[in-house]
Formats: C-alpha cells, structure tokens, sequence
C-alpha cells in the first residue's frame, strides 16, 4: 500500500523528458491545433474530435476493500458508459488467488473476469506489490528485493522478467482471468528509496530494458487479452506522450502516460487528498480534464487508487461520481471514454491520433 515516496504527483514534476521529445509533442500538437483552429469552416472541424477520457485504479483488492464494493464500481461505470482500468494484485496477500482461494477472493475474480465486460481493463501491477512471488513454493518471499524496483534492476534478464511474467499470467487464466497491460507498484520503503536514488543518480530512472522484450514475447505468444498493451510507467501533467517501448508488427507494447493525478483520496484514503474541482469545476469551466480539452490534446487520462475509490470505505467515491456528473453536464459531446488497452490498439494500428479525428 504504501507507495514510493517519489510518488506520481512528484513524478508530474520530475518527469524526465528530452527536449527533443518534448518538441515531438508539441509539434503534434500545434498540427492538431492546426486543423482544428485554423480550417474553421472545413468539413473536417464540423465533426469535431472528441478528446479521450480514460483512467487507471492502482491496488484493487479484496484486501482492501469488500468485493461488493468492486461490483458497484463496474456497475456504475457500466451504467455511464465511463471506461478505464482497474488493478489485479493476484498475491497481495502472500498467496496467489489462484489458489483454494477463500470466498471473497472468489467473488472478487468472479467480477474481475467480466470487468472488461464492464468497460474496465484488468493490469496485473506485478503479482504482490511487494517482495517477489516465489512460483516454485507458491508463496510470496518473506524478504528481498520488491517488484516495482527489480523491473528496474540492469542485472535483470528477458528471461527471468518472461518467467516471472508468464507465470503470474498463468495464474490469472487459471483464475479465469485476461490480463490487458502491465502497472508499475511504487513503494516507499527504506531500501527502495534508496536504491531508486542510486539508479537516479546514474541516469534517468526507467525500466531495464529487457522488461519490455519480455512483455512483447509474451503478447507475442497471446498471452495478454489483446496484441497490444499499454503500460503505466511514467506519467506528467504537462510533458505527456505514449512512447512505442517495444513492437514487431501488428504487436505492440506502449507506456501510455497519465496526464492526470489522483485526487480520489490516494492510497492513504485521506479527505485532505479529495478535490473533485481538480478535474472539473461545478461550472464546468476549469479543472484539468477542461484544461487539456482546451489545449486539444487527444486524451486525459488518470489515475487514482482503490483505497481511496472503493465505494465501501473510500473517502473518494463520491467525489468521483461528482466528476462524472459534471463531465456529463458539460462535456458529454466533447469527450469519448476509451479503455486504455483499446487507445493503445488504435494508436498502434494508425501509428498515431489520426484515429481520433474519426470518433
Ligand atoms: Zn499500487
Ligand atoms: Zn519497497
């Protein structure tokens, strides 16, 4: 539960970006400006392009919060037509669901198996959140290294990522479950901080590259529900963009990244962490989501956690419902809910936004 103390906010502002990248974005941008602000009366602009709503729920789990509590969330997403992604944590508890799995835990999957029903994909946000899960003993270790910072050990080969991944899949289809993409778990740890500082310090922090040859052997093989999964890696307010981290063909893997945080509560579930005025205001003039509607970029995605979400105990559910209230009083003509694993489908399939201009 607890997250890396360089938590996402800080990640908006300690976003490593090359300038070059950056001039990337916003040379795309200023051509999707182009078209929509300079060739006003063209046929084009009539059917304006809708930007992107989409969202990520880090940490859900029977642990956390009652599995009812999971159904009334995919329901009311099901009911608003709202779309997004919700976490899986197979070994939050040590043990794998997978196995004799205890009566919550069974209905828990029972709901995770349709939430893509639901509009929701399901990320595996590695299999414990915490220290690896040892496949062999089916138990999670009671000490050493944990998840979110072996992804970004350099000693780390394709080979033990694509065992590691490949069993925690198996796990979820064993449990009847399709996983659509892969969530970084940050942690807050002593020995975790100290070590994400160390890799800091010698270059930009980002995954060992060999996580995503893994990732796209394996969607290679079908092992993911789709032939293209998004990644929640890094993420900012402002210097945001999708980045190809791996390909071959009509199979890819994307960090997609949120350009939006959580004000839901966040994993501490603490009303001081709830503004639902952060994504949209009541008149619906300001807040984020207005904020890149009116600078036309082609998506706002964010994220939240569960223990602040949950419909049961979370102090953030409300709020939610709040923004989604004023998202379809204000903006219901101007946006288009997209699960995260189908924007990265469409983006890989017309190698860019151009798609977008067709919703
Ligand atoms: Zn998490
Ligand atoms: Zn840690």
């Amino acid at each position: 539960m607890m997250k890396n103390k360089l938590s996402k906010p800080e990640l908006f502002s300690k976003s490593i970006i090359s300038r070059r990248k950056f001039l990337k974005i916003s040379t795309t941008y200023l051509t999707l400006a182009g078209f929509a602000g300079l060739n006003c009366a063209c046929e084009r602009d009539k059917k304006k392009r809708k930007m992107i709503l989409s969202f990520y729920v880090d940490d859900t789990s029977p642990a956390i919060a009652n599995p009812d509590a999971y159904k009334t969330f995919l329901e009311y997403c099901k009911s608003h037509g709202i779309k997004g992604e919700s976490s899986v944590i197979l070994g939050y508890d040590g043990e794998s669901m997978a196995d004799n799995p205890d009566n919550e835990e069974r209905t828990f999957l029972d709901y995770a198996k349709s939430s893509y029903d639901y509009g929701i994909d399901t990320h595996m946000e590695i299999m414990t959140h915490h220290e690896l899960f040892d496949f062999d003993v089916r138990k999670k270790a009671v000490e050493g290294i944990h998840e979110g910072l072996w992804l970004h050990e350099p000693a780390v080969t394709a080979e033990e990522y694509y065992h590691y991944f490949s069993s925690i899949l198996a796990d979820g289809e064993k449990s009847g479950l399709e996983f659509t993409g892969l969530t970084w778990p940050g942690c807050g740890c002593d020995v975790c901080s100290l070590r994400y500082e160390e890799l800091r310090v010698a270059g930009p922090l980002k995954f060992n590259p060999a996580v995503w040859e893994a990732l796209l052997d394996l969607v290679k093989r079908g092992n993911f529900r789709n032939r293209v999964i998004p990644v929640f890696y890094e993420s900012s307010e402002t210097d945001y963009n999708i980045f190809q981290k791996a390909a071959d063909g009509k199979f890819a893997v994307y960090d997609l990244m949120p350009n939006a945080g959580d004000h839901m509560g966040i994993w501490e579930n603490s009303v001081e962490h709830v503004n639902p005025d952060y994504y949209i205001t009541e008149d619906g003039k300001s807040g984020i989501i207005v904020t890149h509607l009116n600078n036309r970029a082609p998506y706002c995605l964010w994220y939240m956690h569960w223990q602040g979400l949950n419909p049961e105990n979370g102090v953030g559910w409300d709020a939610f419902k709040i923004v989604i209230d004023r998202i379809e009083k204000h903006l219901d003509n101007k946006v288009i809910w997209m699960r995260p694993s189908d924007i990265v489908t469409r983006y890989h399939d017309t190698s860019g936004w151009e798609f977008a201009e067709e919703i």
